[in-house]
């Protein structure tokens, strides 16, 4: 990799290759939940309301699978917002919509800058991992060859 420092790097992430072990809110306190685990991994749990219900939802750590446990009945194609259960904050971001559906999306928060948007339309599997830091992602995978670690 000497000599090539503008040479650009297409990444093939595999599918389900990564798990999510810090995500946090945009105030910090961390949505990793290890009382409720999917797959045996810690779930990210996030407050949702869809119309008058409130209740938790416990998503999938690993990156790209999608099996979601619920506590509220929301039916196909609704879009729920989603909330810190700690402080209360909405992780629906303003700015960001869904490419495929433009409904809102949500985000949890990654160590180091990155982040992870979802939609927020009940069907719609529309989601993306952002990492700010390119150069430490691509050390990382360099060092352990799985972004596991990096999450
Ligand atoms: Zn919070
Ligand atoms: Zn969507």
């Amino acid at each position: 990799m000497k000599n090539k420092e503008k040479e650009i790097l297409e990444i093939e992430i595999p599918s389900k290759g990564i798990r999510v072990k810090h995500a946090t809110c945009p105030n910090g306190d961390s949505l990793m939940d290890p009382e409720h685990k999917i797959n045996g991994y810690p779930s990210v749990t996030v407050k949702a309301r869809y119309k008058d219900m409130e209740g938790m939802i416990h998503l999938d750590p690993v990156y790209g699978s999608f099996k979601t446990v619920s506590e509220i009945d929301v039916p196909d194609g609704e879009e729920v917002e989603f909330f810190c259960p700690v402080c209360g904050v909405s992780l629906t971001f303003d700015d960001v919509k869904c490419e495929e559906c433009g409904s809102h999306m949500f985000g949890v928060y990654l160590p180091r800058g990155g982040r992870i948007e979802a939609c927020l339309r009940n069907g719609c599997q529309f989601h993306n991992l952002k990492m700010v830091d390119g150069k430490e992602l691509l050390a990382k995978l360099e060092e352990y060859h799985t972004l596991d670690s990096f999450l």
